[in-house]
């Protein structure tokens, strides 16, 4: 029997698809066209086998073999394969995801580099001995100076694409491959502080085999410096490295401090990026012509062929975890990828994840700590501002505002946070006490007072502002709560001389904004910022020195047994944005729990002390990181039709000891845009019992006559519930 290609298909079910080779034998990591019922698809080879899962007679043969060379290498082929496994992920579907979108198309590789051209010898020597006219000659006269890109060529010759052919045919130019576009010399770097050397130290001495390490410091404590140390020794080794970064709004200036300080291209895959050059940025990495790649959750399926280190930085940041689809973890696949790869991975955070405090807690990851603060006078003092029995302008206490005066009144800056978008997140009838619902998720719908109108933030539904309650029809509709939109007017009202600019999502929409908003605050002008937790993150602001939290009381008792370790970071990183430069940092917590023991052991003792306290409790609990959990959710228009899913679901699952199973219960949001939701909670306290249960289950699942009326999906490791 001769040799058959065993492939991945981008269709969501567990199993691989054999077929009869065209004429020549495809190599594992080749994409291919198969014929798949009456459809074409592009497919990942995944081996060359003796023997069909099926019927010799119902063999087909491949449409075309679309890759000389494998696109995606060895190692990447069996990470992607043990990612498929461990999220329960179709592995076609898997191999598909780690593509630009360009490379799912049944078409070769386009060139990774942007045309250019160029003359030869012989080029140069007919330009000199004026041999040709008109078009031809304007196209060697214009690459008398050198090599020019195709865009450059449209603008500067018009029509040269049929010169270039003929003056390409008579070997007169040629394509040029483009050199890197050439980098400024690199800008020095500081001497590292004690603390940072020996993080370098030690990280370096690990090059070369695979090594996780937690860098833990607090911001501004130097570790983007750390990073540039090691990526500078990985690149004069020649190595490839790869830095991800949670956010695409944190790429541009992390990209630019790279490039300035290495002195090489940096390539950024982000999802912003227009397909082509995604594309060819993905295989100039996997040709290894990039050498610092940097970019969000989905770069973590960037080829790197001579990998040197993988940076994870922020990597406590949920927006790590994709939340739809095949539902990876890009750090956790980061780790995996560095242990096949033989390299070390940095995760860097001022607020280390618990599942990774307790894999350093279990000898599997080196801690390295960064203490000091290289540029800071000093930590920000950081103060409880008790909100019971005070009179309330907007929302703000008398405490608040005297300090963001006096700190507008020296010409520093503010910052005014609340994780709240809008005007209010709840419109009530002070008469009957009716308030503004979604009708589709059964949630208050917020309310925008500029905009006029009532939003749902799960669902986006819109609805008119009513002038009168639609239940008694008073005219006693008032705003309760505060979003970043009152706050603002507030504030404007309250400090008539100083600009308060907004930070959210809704002023940030436009490209760019959230860049401009933030230049504006560059100087040393007094300003208010108001703003949700897009202000939490990265950049630099001088001339900040106050920062008062407003509303966090929504996660001291929340349900998510998640939402301390949240809301410890949430408040660690916020306050981490006053002080940052040589001016002392204060930082205000509103609250009306002061004596909340979460908020006490933070304040008091910082947010390693916190983290340990609420590890202890996940251990009691026996939560993760001490258990793991899987999550099956469902969702239809019919709550019936979830519930016969998840019972028949459950019914066919045989568990082994040690498996714990919760459910069927209503999703903590039992509907949302119209759709009934529930879910089947699986919990053991060892992975492998998990893993060992749940393969054949989760395979039969479509198979179950219920599971036709309802939308399901598996999450391994949920990050929310
Ligand atoms: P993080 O990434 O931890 O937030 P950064 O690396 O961005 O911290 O450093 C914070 C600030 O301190 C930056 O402006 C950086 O240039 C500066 N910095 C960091 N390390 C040093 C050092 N060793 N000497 C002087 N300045 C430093
Ligand atoms: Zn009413
Ligand atoms: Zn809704």
């Amino acid at each position: 029997m001769p040799p058959l290609v065993r492939v991945a298909l981008p269709v969501p079910v567990t199993r691989l698809f054999d077929y009869r080779p065209a004429d020549r034998l495809p190599a594992p990591g080749c994409r291919v066209l198969v014929p798949f019922g009456r459809r074409r698809l592009v497919g990942v080879v995944v081996g060359i086998i003796a023997e069909a899962q099926v019927a010799p007679e119902r063999l087909k043969s491949l449409l075309a073999v679309l890759d000389e060379t494998p696109l995606l290498d060895a190692e990447l082929m069996g990470s992607l394969a043990w990612a498929a496994d461990y999220w329960l992920g179709a592995p076609g579907e898997v191999y598909a995801q780690a593509l630009p979108l360009a490379l799912r198309e049944p078409r070769p590789c386009p060139d990774p580099h942007p045309e250019a051209w160029t003359l030869t010898a012989a080029g140069h020597a007919a330009l000199a001995a004026g041999r040709r006219r008109g078009t031809s000659l304007a196209l060697l006269a214009a690459l008398a100076g050198g090599a020019c890109r195709a865009g450059e060529l449209d603008a500067a010759v018009p029509g040269w694409r049929a010169a270039a052919r003929r003056l390409a045919g008579a070997g007169l130019i040629e394509r040029a491959t483009a050199a890197p576009a050439a980098a400024p010399a690199p800008l020095p770097a500081p001497v590292l502080g004690t603390e940072q050397q020996a993080a370098v130290d030690a990280v370096a001495a690990s090059f070369g085999r695979f090594q996780p390490f937690l860098l833990d410091g607090v911001t501004g404590s130097g570790k983007t410096e750390v990073y540039l140390a090691l990526i500078a020794r990985a690149l004069a080794a020649g190595r490839q490295s790869l830095v991800l970064v949670p956010e695409i709004g944190l790429a541009p200036q992390t990209a630019r401090r790279l490039r300035e300080r290495l002195g090489v291209p940096v390539e950024v895959l982000h999802s912003g990026l227009a397909e082509g050059e995604r594309a060819r940025a993905w295989l100039r990495a996997r040709c290894g012509e990039a050498k610092v790649i940097l970019g969000t959750r989905s770069a973590v399926f960037t080829p790197l062929p001579d990998a040197g280190l993988i940076v994870v930085d922020e990597e406590h940041d949920a927006a790590y975890k994709q939340q739809e689809g095949f539902r990876y973890h890009a750090r956790d696949l980061a780790l995996v990828r560095a242990r096949a790869l033989g390299v070390p991975v940095l995760l860097g955070s001022a607020t280390p994840a618990l599942e990774t405090l307790a894999n350093v807690e279990a000898g599997r990851y080196r801690a390295l700590h960064l203490r000091a603060r290289p540029r800071a006078a000093q930590a920000p003092t950081v103060r409880i501002v008790d909100l019971r029995a005070q009179t309330l302008e907007h929302g703000l206490t008398p405490a608040l505002l005297a300090a963001v005066g006096t700190t507008v009144a020296r010409g520093e800056q503010a910052l005014v946070f609340k994780n709240r978008r809008g005007y209010a997140p709840v419109l009530l009838c002070h008469a009957c006490g009716w308030h503004a619902d979604c009708p589709r998720c059964e949630r208050p719908l917020t309310l925008y007072a500029t905009r006029r109108l009532l939003q749902c933030h799960h669902c986006g539904h819109q609805a008119p502002v009513p002038s009168l309650c639609p239940h008694c029809g008073a005219a006693a509709l008032k705003p309760q709560g505060q979003g970043t939109e009152r706050l603002e007017e507030a504030l404007a009202r309250h400090f008539p001389a100083v600009p308060v600019i907004r930070v959210d999502r809704e002023t940030t929409r436009r490209r760019n904004a959230f860049e401009d908003l933030l230049g504006t605050l560059a100087e040393d002008r007094p300003a208010i910022l108001v703003g949700t937790q897009m202000l939490a993150k990265g950049h630099d602001l001088p001339n900040l020195t106050l920062v008062a939290i407003v509303g966090v009381d929504e996660g001291l008792y929340s349900v998510d047994f998640r939402a301390g370790e949240r809301l410890a970071q949430l408040i660690v990183q916020v306050a981490g944005r006053a002080g940052r430069a040589a001016k002392p940092g204060q930082v205000l917590l509103q609250t009306h729990h002061p004596d909340h023991p979460l908020l006490r052991e933070l304040l008091a003792h910082g947010y390693a002390a916190a983290s340990r306290s609420l590890l202890a409790e996940r251990r009691a609990a026996a939560l993760p990181p001490y258990a793991h959990q899987v999550l099956l959710r469902a969702e239809a228009p019919q709550a019936q039709a979830v519930e016969a899913f998840l019972a028949a679901a459950r019914a066919a699952l045989s568990p082994p000891p040690g498996l714990r199973v919760a459910g069927p219960m209503p999703a903590p949001m039992p509907r949302r845009a119209g759709r009934a939701r529930g879910q089947l909670l699986l919990e053991a306290d060892r992975r492998a019992e998990l893993h060992a249960a749940l393969r054949p289950w989760a395979e039969g699942l479509g198979a179950l006559p219920a599971a036709h009326r309802v939308r399901w999906s598996l999450d391994v490791d949920p990050i929310d519930l």
